[in-house]
């Protein structure tokens, strides 16, 4: 890692960009990693209830506990954080998050500080691990997760309990070895494409639900393989996914069963989806394209083609550049993106 530290307590402002959430996470993993102090104030402006909820709070106190951090302003809606890490320690970890806020967002923020330790670390988070803007813990494991491994990062995870708001008591688990063997991500073509898996499960409502959605995503998508899948857990919910193996690049699209929306409508718009990033040559969808950013800039950088360039990702870029001397550039080309982080 190219870190070429600037210097002490950097301000920061969470209502640039996006305005969300990521930033505080982001700054939270880039001060692990490097030892700066951050001071972030208008948190979450750009949000209908802005400053800290629950599960960013639970990003900020698992921070603390794994660095040793003196922090000040970590409190429910809280828009002002002073966070000042020492040390990370890695180690065995258990953190509640307590709400169904997701779990998925907490071992991101952590994950970064964690992979570039000489030792292993265990996590068990709690709480929700199928929330909607947020990575589901199927993503994680069949889109994330596979991508990093391409960059030398290694995470076991699995997903214990499914937990669906507003229950949420989900439990997801994670080993995070160190990241010994740095290699660049350079994938800008996905190559053919081999399967197109679809899969749904209704935890703790009827099964139909999930054979449904199946239904309509073979009717639409023309599936290699279909399966319901069966999770534990003790809240309620739906979801269902659709993995794009292509020859280069695996892809991930999912979707959450919603109230008063029928399983055909939640299979016909996941499907939509799916076949809009079907018919480009892009590699990551929107969301793999701003997760895929801090891991990159850490390591050796690398290049991919994106479908689309978020504000979210272009805020990301814009903290992770505060933090590490690396270039994040995003090239048009025709109607895709051309995306390179250079160290
Ligand atoms: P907020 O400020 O509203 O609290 P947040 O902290 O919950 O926001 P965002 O800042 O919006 O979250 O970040 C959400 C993260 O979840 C992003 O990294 C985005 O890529 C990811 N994400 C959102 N939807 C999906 C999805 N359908 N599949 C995969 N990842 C997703």
């Amino acid at each position: 890692m190219n870190t070429q530290l600037k210097p002490q307590t950097i301000q920061l402002d969470g209502s640039i960009g996006e305005g969300g959430g990521q930033i505080l996470r982001t700054a939270l993993s880039l001060s692990m990693l490097t030892g700066i102090p951050f001071e972030l104030v208008n948190i979450r402006a750009g949000r209908k209830k802005p400053g800290l909820m629950r599960q960013h709070l639970v990003c900020v106190q698992a921070s603390q506990r794994i660095s040793n951090a003196t922090v000040e302003g970590a409190e429910l809606h809280s828009q002002k954080l002073y966070f000042q890490p020492q040390q990370v320690q890695t180690g065995k970890y258990d953190f509640q998050i307590g709400s169904a806020g997701s779990t998925i967002l907490v071992l991101q923020t952590l994950l970064p500080a964690l992979m570039m330790q000489a030792e292993a670390s265990h996590i068990n988070i709690h709480g929700g691990t199928h929330n909607p803007m947020a990575p589901t813990a199927d993503f994680i494991s069949h889109c994330f997760l596979p991508n990093l491994q391409k960059i030398g990062i290694q995470v076991d995870f699995e997903c214990e309990r499914a937990g669906f708001f507003p229950i949420g008591a989900g439990q997801i688990n994670a080993t995070i070895q160190p990241w010994t063997t740095q290699t660049q991500y350079t994938v800008l073509k996905k190559g053919k494409l081999i399967e197109v898996n679809g899969f749904a499960t209704a935890l703790n409502i009827p099964s139909n639900i999930a054979d449904r959605e199946l239904e309509v995503l073979n009717n639409k998508l023309d599936l290699t393989q279909r399966k319901r899948l069966n999770f534990q857990g003790i809240s309620q919910g739906n979801t269902a996914f659709v993995i794009l193996n292509y020859e280069h690049h695996q892809q991930v699209f999912s979707a959450l069963g919603e109230m008063k929306k029928s399983a055909e409508k939640v299979a016909h718009d996941l499907a939509k989806q799916v076949k809009t990033y079907l018919a480009t040559d892009a590699v990551a969808d929107e969301y793999l394209t701003d997760q895929l950013l801090l891991p990159l800039a850490l390591g050796k950088g690398g290049e991919f083609s994106a479908q689309m360039i978020s504000e979210h990702t272009r805020t990301q870029a814009a903290m992770i550049q505060k933090f590490i001397d690396c270039e994040i550039h995003f090239e048009k080309i025709d109607d895709i993106f051309k995306v390179s982080v250079k160290i």
